[in-house]
């Protein structure tokens, strides 16, 4: 019997054993609305990224006894400040903000709470800080690691309820946002005055901008166009003390002071609560290719991912899929991906006509070249999204297929795509863990996601290795552990393997001076 006929992806997996009442009732609201609104998209997105996330933990593993409460007058303060339709703290929900899209044991906090509007922030971070409380801020809670799993006795700030493009300057080209936006909400808008704005994480459907700023996020146009960072004009955040804190300038050009900016982008939420953000834009390409190119060998596709980079073309996009990710694929969303090609790659060229049509030539023919068996251009709108909608459901088809996945996030120099694939194959066959491969080879950060079951100690004890594996081979090969997901806690125990025992240092000196009291996200990053 093969992996996929061995399990049952119809089973809803938040009945199984072990999972919690509010899992059950959450999984029953998610069905229904899923048949009632079948034909709306982005909502179908969403609720598949929620099921994901239900589907890590089918234990119930809360143990209130064990919660340090925060005191009832600080309650009552919150309360009055953004009042009771503000503040969740029955079991419910603080069960529900108690985990992310991480596997990683959950933990519940005291008390949630959603400010409408800056000045709220300001005063919520002021009174942590005054009571020694922690706070974790959170976006859409997507982050793969850890970044949003709150302290035992701490705060949630949500930033759900700022969720306002301030500005869109068409002339200077940029945009201000509140750290709410979600990222597809603000590309689309951008896009129908004529301007892009290219970071396009695969969470982009739920994701906010201010997690997308806190954890630089990458996604399918890194090649080309960049990550968070490279978009990022300024911000207004507040410091561990609840003071206002301005960086950047609404220039092109801004070296006045310390790099600030540089310095929060990627900072995980430890360091200040970003309330606003000013992003560069670029004018809208005018013209897009994509295609699909058919592998019958694994290694055929890498090293043309390598084979494209050294050509020295760039296109927008570079993904890339084997076998095992396609079969998920096409099971969970009939996307018309070819069932035994060993591997494909999905590309895409932006650009002026003449520009797309001459790099797409060239794609084409290395892809020959290295023994492409097929290549498919779409005819039209329709098709390029379904290319594309295939490749953002990867992951949460893989998800279907057991009920935890692990995904990692290792990158390696574009040279080396090659070597590692074939080092991650290796590593599930000599675990015999099923691993699914796929992400943005263009920029060598790739995405092996190890299925697994998390309450089969023994076949943990195996993923663990798996994961220290992957590591120890990007690192080995000039790569790094983290390409965009961050360190979060997940991957704050291997930190020093890759920078060092000086930058740790040096992050817990600032860390430590700009919060002494260590109140915000603590944990995260550098493990303390
Ligand atoms: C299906 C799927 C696909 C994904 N694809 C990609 C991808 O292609 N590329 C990629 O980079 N990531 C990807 N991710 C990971 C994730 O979506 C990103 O890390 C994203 O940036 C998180 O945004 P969020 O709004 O969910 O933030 P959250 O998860 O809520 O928060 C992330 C971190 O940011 C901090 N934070 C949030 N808001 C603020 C704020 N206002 N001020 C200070 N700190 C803040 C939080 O404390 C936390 O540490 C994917 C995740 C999923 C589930």
């Amino acid at each position: 019997m093969t992996f996929y006929e061995s399990v049952n992806i119809e089973a809803p997996r938040s009945m199984q054993r072990g999972a919690s009442t509010v899992e059950n009732s959450v999984y029953f609201l998610i069905s229904s609305l899923t048949q009632l609104q079948a034909a709306r998209k982005t909502l179908a997105v969403s609720v598949q990224l929620l099921i994901v996330f239900i589907g890590f933990f089918h234990e119930s593993r809360y143990d209130f006894k064990e919660m340090i409460m925060i005191s009832g007058s600080l309650i009552k303060k919150f309360i009055d400040l953004v009042g009771r339709e503000n503040v969740f703290d029955d079991k419910a929900d603080l069960v529900t903000y108690s985990y992310d899209a991480a596997v990683l044991d959950p933990v519940v906090p005291a008390v949630i709470l959603r400010p409408s509007n800056y000045e709220l922030v300001g005063k919520i971070v002021g009174l942590c800080d005054e009571n020694s409380v922690p706070v974790t801020v959170r976006g859409a809670g997507t982050n793969l690691s850890g970044g949003t799993i709150p302290s035992a006795n701490g705060v949630v700030l949500m930033t759900n309820a700022m969720n306002n493009i301030l500005e869109i300057n068409e002339e200077d080209m940029y945009a201000v946002v509140q750290p709410g936006v979600i990222t597809a909400k603000l590309a689309a808008a951008v896009e129908a005055k004529g301007l892009f704005y290219p970071p396009d994480p695969g969470s982009q459907a739920v994701s906010t901008i201010g997690g997308n700023v806190a954890e630089n996020a990458g996604g399918l146009r890194g090649l080309k166009y960049g990550v968070t960072k490279d978009y990022v004009m300024g911000l207004k955040f507040f410091d561990a003390h609840g003071n206002v804190v301005k960086t950047g300038s609404r220039t092109v050009k801004c070296v006045t002071g310390y790099n600030l900016t540089g310095l929060m982008v990627g900072s995980e939420g430890t360091l200040g609560v970003i309330y606003e953000i000013i992003l560069k834009l670029i004018p809208l390409p005018f013209h897009r290719k994509s295609m699909v190119a058919v592998f019958d060998e694994t290694a055929k596709a890498t090293e043309t991912v390598a084979a494209i980079i050294a050509g020295r073309i760039v296109p927008a996009t570079l993904e890339f899929m084997d076998n095992f990710t396609i079969r998920a694929v096409e099971k969970h969303s009939k996307a018309g991906l070819p069932l035994d090609a060993a591997a494909l790659l999905l590309v895409e060229v932006d650009g002026h006509h003449a520009q797309v049509d001459e790099d797409a030539e060239k794609i084409e023919s290395i892809c020959r070249k290295n023994g492409a068996v097929s290549i498919r251009s779409a005819k039209d709108v329709y098709e390029r999204e379904k290319i594309w909608t295939a490749r953002r459901n990867a992951l949460s088809a893989l998800a279907q297929l057991k009920p935890t996945l692990v995904l990692e996030d290792a990158t390696v120099p574009r040279s080396k795509v090659p070597e590692m694939v074939r080092a991650i194959e290796t590593i599930g066959k000599r675990l015999n863990l099923p691993i699914g491969t796929f992400g943005h080879a263009g920029d060598g950060n790739l995405h092996p996601t190890i299925l697994t079951d998390r309450r089969n100690n023994e076949e943990w004890k195996r993923v663990e290795e798996a994961i220290n594996n992957i590591f120890e081979k990007a690192l080995a090969l000039g790569g790094t552990l983290s390409g965009e997901h961050g360190i979060g806690l997940s991957k704050s125990a291997f930190l020093e393997s890759e920078i060092g025992a000086g930058a740790i240092l040096f992050s817990k000196n600032i860390k430590s001076a700009l919060d002494p009291k260590n109140i915000l996200n603590p944990g995260k990053i550098t493990g303390e």
